[in-house]
């Protein structure tokens, strides 16, 4: 019998997670993979949603109890701000992005938006004031349009074809031969990163949610797609609290304030000039882009020259 319950019940808040997560499909298979570690507190009460202030107080996080992930990591983002994350792959950024989603708890310390503990709050309520465009998203196996609608199914179509061209995959999507009843998904035609991204940014702009997190939102564009798209993202993040998780730097340079992380801690924080200005590991890591950059538009500029030949 026990054998019996246990499943069924995983299964109960697995169905709920997927039902609320919206635009988080990533992290939603992820979570079929593991034990669901978090349940709505008995006394909970839905978030009470005002100009979206979002704090990390002292949060300490491992996900295995031997090795620490986030160490004493403290910061907020006033309403409407937009505060960039950048370091490392394997650093932890990522991971900030799950716990203000409450994919897992806090080890010690706190997040609170507007003034509320995550833990206190139902995670539906959570759920749709935040909205995340992941690092990869997974698609349903379903049609084109209902994975862009599901950032809001009760979306017009006209305010689902608005997304798909804000987020440049309209016209893809018009190109093809069922154009919006293409079905994708593992069952159906694979996007590339980049689609999927553009399929996740329109999910993002249809949910508009006040609180938004860009995980290397445009890492998988081409940097043609990427300009175009950045100008889109700052559109939707105008006048909503933003968290960017970034790959190149050139995409924070705007940000009102920059954390650098390395290994779990936020090792310096400021502007891009103040950071630069300092010297230290954030100028050294745009020294190196910026001489990558060159690198690249100098191979640019002799490539037809080397199919030529
Ligand atoms: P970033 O986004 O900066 O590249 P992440 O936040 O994804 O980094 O990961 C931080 C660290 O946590 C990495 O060392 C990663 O291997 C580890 N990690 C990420 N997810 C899990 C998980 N589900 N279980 C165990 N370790 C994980
Ligand atoms: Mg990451």
């Amino acid at each position: 019998m026990l054998q019996l319950f246990i499943p069924l019940g995983f299964l109960g808040i697995v169905y709920r997670q997927i039902k609320y997560a919206l635009a988080d499909m990533d992290l939603v298979f992820k979570l079929l993979e593991r034990q669901p570690e978090i349940q709505d507190a008995p006394t909970a009460k839905p978030l009470v949603l005002r100009a979206g202030a979002v704090r990390f107080e002292h949060v300490d996080f491992h996900y295995d109890s031997e090795r620490a992930i986030l160490r004493d990591v403290d910061f907020q983002i006033a309403p409407g701000q937009k505060i960039a994350v950048v370091g490392h792959s394997g650093a932890g950024k990522s991971t900030l992005a799950r716990l203000l989603f409450r994919f897992y708890d806090v080890r010690a310390g706190r997040i609170l938006i507007d003034g509320q503990d995550l833990r206190a709050v139902t995670q539906t309520s959570l759920r749709a004031a935040v909205g995340i465009v992941p690092q990869d998203t997974v698609l349903f196996n379903d049609t084109i349009y209902y994975n862009l609608a599901y950032g809001r199914p009760e979306a017009t179509r006209a305010e689902v074809e608005r997304a798909a061209e804000m987020a440049h995959i309209r016209e893809f999507i018009e190109g093809l031969p069922d154009a919006w009843e293409t079905r994708v998904g593992e069952r159906g035609l694979k996007l590339s990163g980049g689609e999927k991204q553009r399929v996740a940014i329109g999910r993002a702009i249809l949910k508009r949610p006040r609180i938004l997190v860009f995980d290397e939102a445009t890492s998988s564009l081409d940097s043609h797609t990427e300009q175009a798209i950045q100008q889109t993202l700052a559109e939707v993040a105008e006048n909503h609290t933003t968290l960017v998780i970034a790959h190149r730097l050139s995409t924070v340079v705007d940000a009102d304030r920059i954390l650098v992380m390395e290994q779990g801690r936020i090792r310096e924080q400021g502007t891009h000039r103040e950071l630069l200005a300092a010297g230290g590991h954030y100028a050294s890591m745009w020294e190196l882009q910026q001489r990558e950059a060159r690198t690249m538009s100098e191979q640019e500029d002799t490539a037809p020259a080397l199919t030529d030949a």
